[in-house]
């Protein structure tokens, strides 16, 4: 492939990137051919570049300027300003909140767990039965494999910060709803303003498609690294789907790895 393939291929990347996140690029072979047919399966190689998996690099892209400040940015937010509110106090209000169905059926609202201060924040989809009752994500059977998975790179839970995209949990724990997604947003995005992480980690198809808003199938998305304003987001299983499948496992650590090696980059620590 030559500068010229590249330049091409980057142009129809930005030209799908309508959403305020950018895709996962990955290499497609040695011959570099990029097909449109195909959405992320798409080769980007510019530098910096991060080796992240055997046959994955992933570079990252500029931001189009409406997406500089997706955090917080005043008119950015869906309805809702909280631009007054620090995690205490959004907690609170979110403990009180009313703007979607789920405030009926729930026993407790869970805001998030962990360090405020954390560089990483992993994003789960909703409170299942254990964390609507106890108020904490992340506390049930999937909770405690997360903390296995966080102890397998090297994090406790008290050092990175754990939320969900939904704070109630949805009755049966069915799967989150647009409409309640979309009221539960701006808390979300406060809290990740107000965090201020060096990566995101979204866990399953439900915290990437929220994040990200993009519909591409989990499978494809955890292959390479994407963009929240300008932070990078990788996308993993979520722990209760290899509790559902453990032949996942072996992906899973994989991913995993790059997660760690995502925040060793970051934070300087891995160059
Ligand atoms: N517990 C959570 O807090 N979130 C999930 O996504 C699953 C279990």
């Amino acid at each position: 492939m030559n500068r010229n393939d590249l330049g091409v291929i980057r142009r129809y990347l930005l030209a799908r990137q309508g959403c305020g996140m950018d895709v996962a690029y990955r290499v497609a072979g040695s011959a570099g051919v990029a097909s449109p047919r195909k959405e992320p399966d798409i080769v980007m190689l510019t530098s910096p570049v991060v080796d992240m998996k055997p046959g994955i690099r992933v570079t990252r892209e500029p931001q189009p300027a409406e997406q500089s400040s997706l955090f917080g940015e005043p008119g950015k937010k869906p309805g809702l300003d909280l631009s007054e509110y620090d995690l205490p106090k959004l907690d609170t209000l979110v403990s009180t909140c009313v703007r979607c169905r789920l405030a009926e059926g729930r026993t407790r609202t869970v805001f998030g767990s962990g360090d405020p201060r954390s560089k990483i924040v992993f994003i789960g989809e909703a409170p299942g039965r254990d964390e609507d009752l106890q108020g904490l994500p992340f506390v049930g059977r999937a909770g405690q494999l997360l903390t296995k998975m966080l102890a397998a790179i090297g994090f406790s839970r008290d050092e990175v910060y754990i939320t969900n995209i939904l704070k109630c949990r949805p009755p049966n724990n069915r799967e989150p709803q647009e409409d309640e997604m979309t009221a539960c947003e701006p808390y979300l995005l406060r809290q990740l303003e107000l965090i201020n992480p060096v990566i995101i980690c979204a866990l399953g198809r439900i915290a990437a498609h929220g994040l990200l808003k993009k519909p591409t199938a989990l499978s494809i998305l955890r292959q390479g690294v994407h963009y929240y304003n300008d932070v990078p987001v990788a996308v993993v299983y979520h722990p209760a789907a290899l509790l559902r499948n453990p032949n996942l496992k072996r992906d899973a650590w994989e991913d995993l790895k790059m997660v760690r090696k995502l925040y060793d980059e970051a934070i300087g620590e891995g160059a």
